[in-house]
């Protein structure tokens, strides 16, 4: 048996074990066989780290560096990610079995936020106020929050540590970050990066090791200003109450069950393209998945069967092919979960069209693989309807007209993304107005960006990552006074 590759935490600029020595395993999906041994960090791991950012906050380069010099760094270290953006792709796909074809892609476009984030650092302006007292200037500034927790899931790595590190770096925070357990391996690989594009050492840290220990550890530090999560909402909701406690600033970036509405006028090939792009992609491990297909019922049976002929030549397979589309689930207990919804699927009543198994191909080897799942006959009370899968499984709605397409869209707890297919101006103007979704795509799907806001409605989230005004969510206002009269008045009253 190949020995296993043997990953450390980064702390304070250096590699280390958990001081417990404990480790576990991380298994590469694809094989089901583990591949590196992960530091089961604890909350003695979790004091270094947050005192090594802490340091690193009020003393050395950091806190002397201009914004202008913390501009440049960013832009560094977005080249440095560039350049590596390969090899990070593999080692996601190593972790967290996505395909090859997207991961690479994906790690090379988070260059660009370091990009843009950077050319950010030095246009955040104070102001001079025009107060209302004499002999006084008055004006703000903008400051860090401080030492920064981040916390992210298994499903894109290193695209959704960016959309929180370059903005919280620019911002002139230090970090603190805590990957997935299922993936670990990109987050401490990227640790490589930060060093050489030159940060002090403890402006960056990585602690490895499980939600309920290393996670929660650093979600109570009391020297944590902000807890930036992104995962599921069941311990979104966990962190939010925890952090409540200490009083820290939140965002959360959750779930979704976002609505993928095709009206009849649209311009079907494309849309059949735009609702295979939200449920199939990324093995449908994407919280902006386009899980609820809301078909208008006159092209309803049409739409379905290109839907489901283009779906079936979906290739299956090695997620380090570039030629699979549909990889295996990234871990055990998800792929359970997704089996879990197909029994449900067929107690509700839903007729299963596509899929509704585990796949059984050659191809496929001993990876947790679902076959790509399309049901039918959905109504929106449903639980398939309800809660997030987080799979290639697909619950087709039929609706009447715009009224009763929005009313469906926003009968659900989550409001992360939507999707709109039309060619009537007039629809694509006023459906997105009405949908209660913190992103809504019109004749287009699953696009982001470093300029666009991202974060959910309802309980897909708090707060939106990426675009500019996300950076005030990452500093807080001084008002500093300054008299300059010759004399102080009473000092017994209010001034
Ligand atoms: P998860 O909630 O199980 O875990 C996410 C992270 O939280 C992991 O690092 C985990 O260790 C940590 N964690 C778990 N319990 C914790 C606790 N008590 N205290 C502190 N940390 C804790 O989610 P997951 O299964 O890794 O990811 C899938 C979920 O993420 C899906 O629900 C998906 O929709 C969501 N997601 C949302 C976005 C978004 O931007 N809105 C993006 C990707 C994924």
């Amino acid at each position: 048996m190949a020995e296993l590759e043997k990953l450390q935490m980064y702390i304070g600029g250096q590699r280390c074990d958990a001081a417990s020595g404990e480790t576990f395993e991380s298994l590469y999906p694809f094989t089901g066989k583990a591949w590196a041994t992960v530091p089961r960090g604890g909350a003695e791991d979790v004091d270094r780290a947050v005192a090594a950012a802490k340091k690193a906050l009020t003393s050395g380069d950091w806190p002397a560096m201009t914004p202008t010099q913390r501009g440049h760094m960013l832009r560094k270290l977005g080249d440095v990610l560039a350049k590596n953006a390969e090899r990070l792709g593999k080692l996601e796909v190593q972790d967290n079995g996505k395909l090859i074809a997207e991961m690479g892609l994906q790690t090379q476009y988070s260059a660009q936020w370091y990009y843009y984030f950077g050319g950010l650092a030095d246009k955040i302006e104070g102001s001079v106020l025009p107060i209302d007292k004499p002999d006084t200037f008055t004006y703000t500034r903008s400051e860090p929050l401080g030492v920064v927790g981040m916390i992210t899931p298994w499903n894109s790595p290193i695209l959704l540590l960016t959309w929180k590190l370059a903005v919280a770096l620019a911002a002139g925070n230090t970090v603190v970050v805590k990957p997935s357990e299922f993936t670990s391996a990109s987050t401490l690989a990227f640790a490589d990066l930060v060093e050489e594009a030159g940060f002090p050492e403890g402006v960056f840290n990585v602690i490895t090791g499980y939600g309920a220990e290393a996670g929660e550890a650093l979600v109570t530090h009391p020297d944590v200003a902000k807890i930036a999560f992104t995962g599921g909402s069941k311990s979104g909701t966990h962190v939010y109450e925890r952090a409540a406690a200490g009083l820290k600033k939140v965002s959360l970036e959750l779930g979704g069950k976002s609505p993928n509405i095709v009206f009849g006028d649209c311009n079907l090939e494309n849309a059949v393209k735009g609702a295979i792009s939200g449920i199939f992609a990324a093995t449908g491990q994407t919280c902006i998945a386009g899980s609820r297909l809301l078909v208008q019922e006159n092209i309803h049976d049409e739409f379905v069967d290109k839907l489901v002929d283009f779906a079936k030549t979906a290739q299956m397979g090695d997620p380090m092919s570039m030629d699979t589309q549909v990889g295996p689930v990234t871990t055990i207990p998800q792929y359970e979960k997704i089996l879990g919804y197909m029994d449900v699927a067929k107690e509700d009543g839903a007729e299963c069209v596509m899929g509704g198994t585990k796949a059984d191909r050659p191809e496929c080897g001993d990876g947790w693989f679902v076959e790509p799942t399309v049901y039918t006959g959905v109504n929106n009370k449903m639980r398939i309807a309800q809660e997030e899968v987080f799979g290639p499984v697909l619950s087709v709605i039929p609706f009447k007209d715009d009224e009763e397409a929005i009313e469906i869209a926003n009968d659900v707890e989550f409001g992360l993304a939507a999707g709109v297919w039309t060619s009537d101006i007039r629809r694509a103007i006023e459906v997105p107005k009405r949908v209660q979704a913190g992103t809504v795509w019109v004749n287009t799907y699953r696009a982001v960006s470093f300029v666009a806001p991202f974060g959910g409605y309802k309980k897909s989230g708090l707060g939106r990552e990426s675009g500019q005004a996300a950076i005030e969510d990452w500093m807080q206002t001084k008002a500093v006074w300054i008299s300059t009269s010759m004399e102080t008045p009473n000092p017994f009253v209010l001034r």
